[in-house]
Protein backbone atom coordinates (compact mmCIF):
# COMPACT_ATOMS: atom_id res chain seq x y z
CA UNK A 1 0.00 0.00 0.00
CA UNK A 2 2.56 2.48 0.80
CA UNK A 3 4.47 1.14 -1.51
CA UNK A 4 2.14 2.22 -3.91
CA UNK A 5 0.74 5.17 -2.98
CA UNK A 6 4.26 7.00 -2.92
CA UNK A 7 5.20 5.44 -6.45
CA UNK A 8 2.20 7.85 -7.50
CA UNK A 9 3.46 10.49 -5.03
CA UNK A 10 6.56 10.59 -7.21
CA UNK A 11 5.19 9.88 -10.76
CA UNK A 12 5.14 13.99 -10.94
CA UNK A 13 8.81 13.98 -10.83
CA UNK A 14 9.14 11.32 -13.51
CA UNK A 15 11.68 12.43 -16.32
CA UNK A 16 13.77 9.83 -18.86
CA UNK A 17 17.03 8.52 -17.03
CA UNK A 18 20.16 10.76 -18.34
CA UNK A 19 23.32 8.61 -19.91
CA UNK A 20 25.42 7.72 -17.29
CA UNK A 21 28.64 7.35 -16.10
CA UNK A 22 28.74 3.96 -13.81
CA UNK A 23 32.35 3.99 -13.59
CA UNK A 24 32.88 6.94 -11.24
CA UNK A 25 29.19 6.12 -9.46
CA UNK A 26 31.32 2.02 -8.66
CA UNK A 27 34.18 3.89 -7.71
CA UNK A 28 32.62 6.29 -5.46
CA UNK A 29 30.62 3.55 -3.61
CA UNK A 30 34.28 1.32 -3.16
CA UNK A 31 35.97 4.16 -2.05
CA UNK A 32 33.24 4.79 0.45
CA UNK A 33 33.98 0.76 1.28
CA UNK A 34 37.27 0.77 1.82
CA UNK A 35 37.71 4.20 2.84
CA UNK A 36 35.00 4.53 5.78
CA UNK A 37 32.72 1.77 6.10
CA UNK A 38 34.27 -1.78 5.68
CA UNK A 39 38.50 -1.49 6.49
CA UNK A 40 38.67 -4.50 7.38
CA UNK A 41 36.44 -6.88 4.92
CA UNK A 42 34.17 -8.28 7.87
CA UNK A 43 31.08 -6.95 5.65
CA UNK A 44 31.56 -8.45 2.36
CA UNK A 45 28.90 -10.85 2.80
CA UNK A 46 26.48 -8.32 3.45
CA UNK A 47 26.91 -6.06 0.21
CA UNK A 48 28.09 -6.30 -3.77
CA UNK A 49 29.21 -3.43 -5.96
CA UNK A 50 29.21 -3.87 -9.57
CA UNK A 51 28.70 -1.90 -13.13
CA UNK A 52 24.79 -2.19 -12.56
CA UNK A 53 24.75 -0.63 -8.61
CA UNK A 54 24.34 -2.21 -5.33
CA UNK A 55 22.88 -5.04 -4.02
CA UNK A 56 22.55 -5.40 -0.13
CA UNK A 57 21.93 -9.79 1.32
CA UNK A 58 20.39 -10.44 4.48
CA UNK A 59 23.15 -12.56 5.57
CA UNK A 60 26.24 -14.12 3.97
CA UNK A 61 24.42 -17.18 3.17
CA UNK A 62 22.14 -15.41 1.31
CA UNK A 63 25.21 -13.87 -0.91
CA UNK A 64 26.23 -17.52 -1.89
CA UNK A 65 22.95 -18.04 -3.37
CA UNK A 66 22.02 -15.04 -5.26
CA UNK A 67 19.15 -14.23 -3.35
CA UNK A 68 19.36 -10.38 -3.28
CA UNK A 69 17.24 -8.50 -0.58
CA UNK A 70 17.41 -4.88 -2.40
CA UNK A 71 19.26 -3.78 -5.28
CA UNK A 72 19.22 -0.09 -6.18
CA UNK A 73 20.54 -0.30 -9.83
CA UNK A 74 22.86 3.22 -10.71
CA UNK A 75 19.66 4.27 -12.98
CA UNK A 76 17.46 4.00 -9.85
CA UNK A 77 20.47 6.57 -7.45
CA UNK A 78 18.24 9.52 -7.88
CA UNK A 79 14.84 8.10 -7.03
CA UNK A 80 16.71 6.20 -3.96
CA UNK A 81 17.95 9.86 -2.72
CA UNK A 82 14.58 11.36 -3.41
CA UNK A 83 12.97 8.48 -1.22
CA UNK A 84 15.75 9.01 1.43
CA UNK A 85 14.77 12.86 1.35
CA UNK A 86 10.98 13.01 1.23
CA UNK A 87 9.27 9.62 2.50
CA UNK A 88 8.57 8.76 6.13
CA UNK A 89 11.23 5.85 7.66
CA UNK A 90 8.82 3.32 8.04
CA UNK A 91 8.06 3.31 4.15
CA UNK A 92 12.03 3.89 3.42
CA UNK A 93 12.16 0.53 5.76
CA UNK A 94 9.47 -1.41 3.96
CA UNK A 95 10.62 -0.37 0.46
CA UNK A 96 14.19 -1.65 1.03
CA UNK A 97 12.65 -4.89 2.78
CA UNK A 98 10.59 -5.80 -0.45
CA UNK A 99 12.41 -4.34 -3.60
CA UNK A 100 14.80 -7.29 -4.20
CA UNK A 101 15.79 -7.20 -7.80
CA UNK A 102 12.69 -5.37 -9.40
CA UNK A 103 13.22 -1.68 -10.70
CA UNK A 104 10.89 1.13 -9.65
CA UNK A 105 8.99 1.97 -11.62
CA UNK A 106 9.44 5.59 -11.84
CA UNK A 107 12.63 8.16 -11.61
CA UNK A 108 13.71 11.05 -10.40
CA UNK A 109 16.16 13.86 -12.31
CA UNK A 110 18.94 14.58 -10.99
CA UNK A 111 20.96 17.93 -10.96
CA UNK A 112 17.27 19.25 -10.19
CA UNK A 113 18.42 23.37 -9.97
CA UNK A 114 18.36 23.69 -6.12
CA UNK A 115 16.63 26.88 -5.71
CA UNK A 116 18.28 28.59 -2.70
CA UNK A 117 17.09 32.10 -1.33
CA UNK A 118 19.61 34.30 -0.05
CA UNK A 119 18.23 37.90 1.09
CA UNK A 120 20.62 39.56 3.20
CA UNK A 121 18.42 38.89 6.58
CA UNK A 122 17.42 35.21 5.55
CA UNK A 123 20.44 33.44 4.97
CA UNK A 124 19.30 30.14 6.14
CA UNK A 125 15.56 30.80 4.38
CA UNK A 126 14.69 27.42 2.99
CA UNK A 127 16.95 25.14 5.44
CA UNK A 128 15.99 22.61 7.74
CA UNK A 129 18.17 21.73 10.49
CA UNK A 130 17.33 19.10 13.10
CA UNK A 131 19.67 19.12 16.28
CA UNK A 132 19.67 16.71 18.77
CA UNK A 133 20.37 17.79 22.38
CA UNK A 134 22.22 14.36 24.16
CA UNK A 135 21.30 12.83 27.09
CA UNK A 136 18.02 13.30 28.85
CA UNK A 137 18.23 13.49 32.54
CA UNK A 138 17.66 17.69 34.14
CA UNK A 139 18.46 16.40 37.84
CA UNK A 140 20.82 14.91 39.60
CA UNK A 141 18.89 12.13 40.53
CA UNK A 142 18.35 10.64 37.62
CA UNK A 143 21.62 11.77 36.34
CA UNK A 144 23.30 9.04 38.69
CA UNK A 145 21.08 6.98 37.18
CA UNK A 146 21.66 7.64 33.19
CA UNK A 147 25.88 8.32 34.50
CA UNK A 148 25.63 11.69 33.15
CA UNK A 149 26.48 14.09 35.85
CA UNK A 150 29.86 15.29 37.28
CA UNK A 151 30.06 16.66 40.80
CA UNK A 152 33.76 17.79 40.92
CA UNK A 153 34.55 18.76 44.81
CA UNK A 154 34.97 21.60 46.58
CA UNK A 155 38.97 22.46 45.82
CA UNK A 156 41.03 25.21 47.58
CA UNK A 157 44.16 24.67 45.35
CA UNK A 158 42.35 24.33 41.86
CA UNK A 159 40.19 27.71 43.15
CA UNK A 160 37.00 25.78 43.37
CA UNK A 161 34.95 27.75 46.18
CA UNK A 162 32.39 25.23 46.91
CA UNK A 163 31.11 21.95 44.69
CA UNK A 164 30.65 22.35 40.85
CA UNK A 165 27.60 20.05 39.60
CA UNK A 166 26.96 19.37 36.03
CA UNK A 167 24.16 17.99 34.08
CA UNK A 168 25.33 17.04 30.40
CA UNK A 169 21.62 17.20 29.38
CA UNK A 170 20.77 20.27 30.51
CA UNK A 171 24.70 21.99 29.14
CA UNK A 172 23.33 20.50 25.89
CA UNK A 173 19.75 21.37 25.91
CA UNK A 174 20.63 25.23 26.55
CA UNK A 175 22.96 25.08 23.52
CA UNK A 176 20.50 23.54 21.23
CA UNK A 177 18.11 26.27 22.71
CA UNK A 178 20.53 29.31 22.26
CA UNK A 179 21.28 27.77 18.40
CA UNK A 180 17.71 26.95 17.31
CA UNK A 181 17.04 31.00 18.20
CA UNK A 182 19.88 31.85 16.08
CA UNK A 183 19.08 29.34 13.18
CA UNK A 184 15.50 30.78 13.15
CA UNK A 185 16.04 34.31 12.88
CA UNK A 186 18.40 33.60 9.54
CA UNK A 187 15.23 32.22 8.57
CA UNK A 188 16.09 28.09 9.06
CA UNK A 189 13.32 25.67 10.25
CA UNK A 190 14.83 24.16 13.21
CA UNK A 191 13.50 20.44 14.90
CA UNK A 192 14.59 19.13 18.33
CA UNK A 193 14.42 16.03 19.41
CA UNK A 194 13.76 17.43 22.94
CA UNK A 195 12.81 20.67 24.14
CA UNK A 196 12.60 20.52 27.96
CA UNK A 197 15.04 19.39 31.01
CA UNK A 198 14.73 15.68 31.75
CA UNK A 199 12.68 15.60 28.52
CA UNK A 200 13.30 12.36 26.30
CA UNK A 201 13.10 11.78 22.71
CA UNK A 202 9.27 10.57 23.57
CA UNK A 203 8.34 13.82 24.79
CA UNK A 204 7.83 12.35 28.51
CA UNK A 205 10.60 11.69 31.16
CA UNK A 206 12.25 8.54 31.91
CA UNK A 207 10.11 8.25 34.85
CA UNK A 208 6.32 8.82 33.39
CA UNK A 209 7.61 6.55 30.26
CA UNK A 210 8.24 3.56 32.76
CA UNK A 211 5.22 4.31 34.68
CA UNK A 212 3.19 4.04 31.29
CA UNK A 213 5.30 0.46 30.57
CA UNK A 214 3.40 -2.44 30.66
CA UNK A 215 4.44 -6.41 29.75
CA UNK A 216 3.61 -5.81 25.86
CA UNK A 217 6.38 -3.12 26.20
CA UNK A 218 8.91 -5.41 26.90
CA UNK A 219 7.28 -8.29 25.00
CA UNK A 220 7.46 -5.82 21.95
CA UNK A 221 10.93 -4.76 22.56
CA UNK A 222 12.14 -8.65 22.62
CA UNK A 223 10.11 -9.06 18.84
CA UNK A 224 12.07 -6.25 17.77
CA UNK A 225 15.25 -8.06 18.96
CA UNK A 226 16.09 -4.90 21.19
CA UNK A 227 16.28 -7.25 24.27
CA UNK A 228 17.37 -10.50 25.07
CA UNK A 229 14.65 -13.20 26.21
CA UNK A 230 16.54 -12.92 29.78
CA UNK A 231 16.02 -9.25 29.86
CA UNK A 232 12.86 -9.49 28.88
CA UNK A 233 12.05 -11.92 31.62
CA UNK A 234 13.86 -9.72 34.05
CA UNK A 235 11.91 -6.48 33.03
CA UNK A 236 8.65 -7.96 33.57
CA UNK A 237 9.25 -9.44 36.70
CA UNK A 238 11.19 -6.04 38.67
CA UNK A 239 10.39 -2.87 37.43
CA UNK A 240 14.39 -1.88 38.25
CA UNK A 241 14.67 1.51 37.30
CA UNK A 242 18.48 1.95 36.42
CA UNK A 243 18.33 -1.52 35.06
CA UNK A 244 15.78 -0.52 32.32
CA UNK A 245 17.31 2.81 31.66
CA UNK A 246 21.04 1.37 30.97
CA UNK A 247 19.76 -1.93 29.46
CA UNK A 248 17.07 -0.76 27.20
CA UNK A 249 15.18 2.65 27.68
CA UNK A 250 18.80 4.84 26.67
CA UNK A 251 18.76 3.12 22.96
CA UNK A 252 15.11 2.90 22.68
CA UNK A 253 15.09 6.72 23.18
CA UNK A 254 18.39 6.98 20.72
CA UNK A 255 16.40 5.27 17.95
CA UNK A 256 13.24 7.23 18.64
CA UNK A 257 15.59 10.60 18.36
CA UNK A 258 17.15 8.87 14.53
CA UNK A 259 13.43 8.22 13.69
CA UNK A 260 12.10 12.15 14.46
CA UNK A 261 15.35 13.35 12.65
CA UNK A 262 14.92 11.17 9.51
CA UNK A 263 11.23 11.64 9.53
CA UNK A 264 12.16 15.49 9.46
CA UNK A 265 14.58 14.93 6.28
CA UNK A 266 16.69 17.90 7.17
CA UNK A 267 19.90 19.16 5.52
CA UNK A 268 21.95 19.15 8.36
CA UNK A 269 21.36 16.88 11.69
CA UNK A 270 23.66 18.24 15.22
CA UNK A 271 24.20 15.78 18.04
CA UNK A 272 25.02 18.48 20.55
CA UNK A 273 27.58 16.47 23.42
CA UNK A 274 29.67 17.81 26.23
CA UNK A 275 32.78 15.43 26.84
CA UNK A 276 35.09 14.83 29.66
CA UNK A 277 38.52 13.39 30.44
CA UNK A 278 37.88 9.65 30.35
CA UNK A 279 41.12 9.30 32.46
CA UNK A 280 39.45 11.65 35.08
CA UNK A 281 37.06 8.79 36.67
CA UNK A 282 34.89 9.47 39.05
CA UNK A 283 34.63 13.19 37.69
CA UNK A 284 35.06 14.27 41.21
CA UNK A 285 38.25 16.46 40.61
CA UNK A 286 39.34 18.69 37.62
CA UNK A 287 41.67 18.14 35.08
CA UNK A 288 44.20 19.95 33.25
CA UNK A 289 42.95 18.69 29.88
CA UNK A 290 40.85 19.84 27.04
CA UNK A 291 40.27 19.00 23.82
CA UNK A 292 37.16 19.69 20.94
CA UNK A 293 36.73 16.81 18.18
CA UNK A 294 33.98 15.12 16.10
CA UNK A 295 31.96 12.59 15.25
CA UNK A 296 30.66 11.51 11.84
CA UNK A 297 29.73 7.55 10.38
CA UNK A 298 31.45 4.81 8.74
CA UNK A 299 33.98 1.69 10.41
CA UNK A 300 30.36 -0.32 10.54
CA UNK A 301 30.76 -3.59 12.50
CA UNK A 302 28.68 -6.64 11.09
CA UNK A 303 27.34 -7.36 14.56
CA UNK A 304 24.43 -5.13 14.10
CA UNK A 305 23.10 -6.72 10.64
CA UNK A 306 20.44 -9.35 12.44
CA UNK A 307 17.89 -5.99 12.10
CA UNK A 308 17.09 -5.13 8.43
CA UNK A 309 17.07 -1.68 10.00
CA UNK A 310 21.21 -1.87 10.04
CA UNK A 311 21.20 -3.47 6.71
CA UNK A 312 19.29 -0.37 5.23
CA UNK A 313 21.52 2.09 6.61
CA UNK A 314 24.74 -0.03 5.41
CA UNK A 315 23.30 0.59 1.65
CA UNK A 316 22.57 4.39 1.95
CA UNK A 317 26.34 4.73 3.24
CA UNK A 318 28.01 3.19 0.53
CA UNK A 319 25.42 4.54 -2.44
CA UNK A 320 25.00 8.17 -0.77
CA UNK A 321 27.91 10.74 -0.55
CA UNK A 322 26.59 11.31 3.71
CA UNK A 323 30.04 10.12 4.84
CA UNK A 324 32.10 13.01 2.99
CA UNK A 325 29.56 15.73 3.21
CA UNK A 326 29.65 14.68 6.96
CA UNK A 327 33.27 14.91 6.81
CA UNK A 328 33.06 18.16 5.39
CA UNK A 329 30.61 20.04 7.34
CA UNK A 330 32.26 18.54 10.88
CA UNK A 331 35.35 20.43 9.73
CA UNK A 332 33.88 23.26 9.49
CA UNK A 333 32.71 22.79 13.23
CA UNK A 334 36.01 21.39 14.97
CA UNK A 335 37.57 24.33 13.33
CA UNK A 336 34.75 26.84 14.76
CA UNK A 337 35.44 25.33 18.37
CA UNK A 338 38.98 25.49 18.24
CA UNK A 339 38.81 29.94 16.91
CA UNK A 340 35.72 30.89 18.68
CA UNK A 341 36.41 28.14 22.09
CA UNK A 342 39.82 28.26 21.93
CA UNK A 343 40.23 24.72 22.68
CA UNK A 344 42.46 22.75 21.22
CA UNK A 345 41.66 20.38 18.21
CA UNK A 346 42.13 16.16 19.54
CA UNK A 347 44.33 14.32 17.53
CA UNK A 348 44.20 10.28 17.91
CA UNK A 349 46.57 10.17 20.63
CA UNK A 350 44.35 11.78 23.14
CA UNK A 351 41.57 9.47 23.85
CA UNK A 352 41.53 5.78 23.99
CA UNK A 353 38.81 5.68 22.12
CA UNK A 354 39.94 7.80 19.87
CA UNK A 355 43.29 5.37 19.64
CA UNK A 356 41.21 2.13 19.45
CA UNK A 357 37.21 2.77 17.90
CA UNK A 358 38.08 5.80 15.67
CA UNK A 359 39.54 6.45 12.59
CA UNK A 360 41.37 9.55 11.28
CA UNK A 361 40.00 11.49 8.29
CA UNK A 362 41.19 14.68 6.03
CA UNK A 363 39.33 16.73 8.40
CA UNK A 364 41.46 17.82 12.03
CA UNK A 365 39.49 16.60 15.15
CA UNK A 366 37.24 14.41 12.96
CA UNK A 367 36.92 11.04 13.29
CA UNK A 368 34.81 8.01 12.07
CA UNK A 369 33.61 6.27 15.00
CA UNK A 370 30.64 4.14 14.72
CA UNK A 371 28.22 5.47 17.37
CA UNK A 372 24.08 4.50 17.46
CA UNK A 373 23.77 7.91 15.91
CA UNK A 374 26.14 8.51 13.64
CA UNK A 375 25.03 4.96 11.88
CA UNK A 376 21.12 5.60 12.27
CA UNK A 377 21.28 9.69 10.96
CA UNK A 378 20.45 10.21 7.46
CA UNK A 379 22.16 12.80 5.39
CA UNK A 380 24.77 15.32 6.51
CA UNK A 381 25.65 15.55 10.35
CA UNK A 382 27.73 15.73 12.69
CA UNK A 383 28.22 14.54 16.42
CA UNK A 384 29.86 17.48 18.50
CA UNK A 385 31.82 17.05 21.54
CA UNK A 386 32.91 20.60 21.83
CA UNK A 387 35.01 20.83 24.91
CA UNK A 388 36.11 18.90 28.35
CA UNK A 389 32.94 19.47 31.46
CA UNK A 390 35.71 18.26 33.80
CA UNK A 391 38.44 20.53 32.84
CA UNK A 392 40.15 23.42 35.45
CA UNK A 393 38.32 26.60 33.19
CA UNK A 394 35.45 25.17 31.39
CA UNK A 395 34.07 23.75 35.10
CA UNK A 396 34.06 27.28 36.46
CA UNK A 397 32.79 28.53 32.95
CA UNK A 398 29.91 26.36 33.00
CA UNK A 399 28.75 26.51 36.55
CA UNK A 400 28.68 30.52 36.18
CA UNK A 401 24.70 30.94 36.13
CA UNK A 402 24.48 34.38 34.90
CA UNK A 403 22.45 33.73 31.71
CA UNK A 404 19.14 32.02 30.38
CA UNK A 405 17.45 30.23 28.05
CA UNK A 406 13.51 29.06 27.96
CA UNK A 407 13.80 29.77 31.66
CA UNK A 408 16.79 27.64 32.18
CA UNK A 409 19.60 29.20 33.84
CA UNK A 410 22.67 28.45 32.01
CA UNK A 411 26.41 30.33 31.17
CA UNK A 412 27.62 32.39 28.84
CA UNK A 413 30.12 30.11 27.59
CA UNK A 414 27.02 27.20 26.39
CA UNK A 415 26.51 30.51 24.69
CA UNK A 416 29.62 31.11 23.16
CA UNK A 417 29.31 26.65 22.27
CA UNK A 418 26.03 27.82 20.33
CA UNK A 419 27.92 30.34 18.18
CA UNK A 420 30.81 28.32 17.06
CA UNK A 421 27.97 25.73 16.09
CA UNK A 422 26.27 28.61 14.34
CA UNK A 423 29.37 29.76 12.85
CA UNK A 424 29.74 26.38 11.06
CA UNK A 425 26.67 26.15 9.98
CA UNK A 426 26.83 29.49 8.21
CA UNK A 427 30.15 28.57 6.64
CA UNK A 428 29.02 25.30 5.46
CA UNK A 429 25.72 26.74 3.38
CA UNK A 430 27.24 29.96 2.78
CA UNK A 431 30.58 30.61 0.86
CA UNK A 432 31.13 33.31 2.48
CA UNK A 433 30.53 34.53 5.76
CA UNK A 434 28.77 37.82 6.87
CA UNK A 435 29.80 40.55 8.32
CA UNK A 436 33.30 39.84 7.08
ZN1 LIG B 1 27.39 12.93 25.95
Amino acid sequence: MLLIAFVHFVASFVSPPNTINTDSLVAAARKNVSAYIDLNNSLTGYYSIDNKGVSIYESANSKLNNKVECKIFWSELPAFKHLLATVSYDSLLSIFKNKGEKKFDFCVAENKNENIIKDTLQLLKGKKIAIDPGHISGDMDLGKIEYKYLRLKKDSLKGIPSPIELIEGNLTLATALFLKEKLELQGATVMLTREKPGQSAFGISYDEWLKNANNKTFEDAYDKKEISLEEKNRFIKKRNRRDIFQTYFKFADMRERALKINNFHPDLTLVVHYNVNEKNIPWTGVTPKNYCMTFVPGNIKNEYFEKPENRLELLRLIITNDIESSISFSSNLTASFEKILEVPLATKKDAEYLEKESLETKGKGVFIRNLALTRLIHGTMVYGESLYQDNEKESKLLSELTTSINGIPTSLRVKQVADAYYDAILKYFLPIPPNK
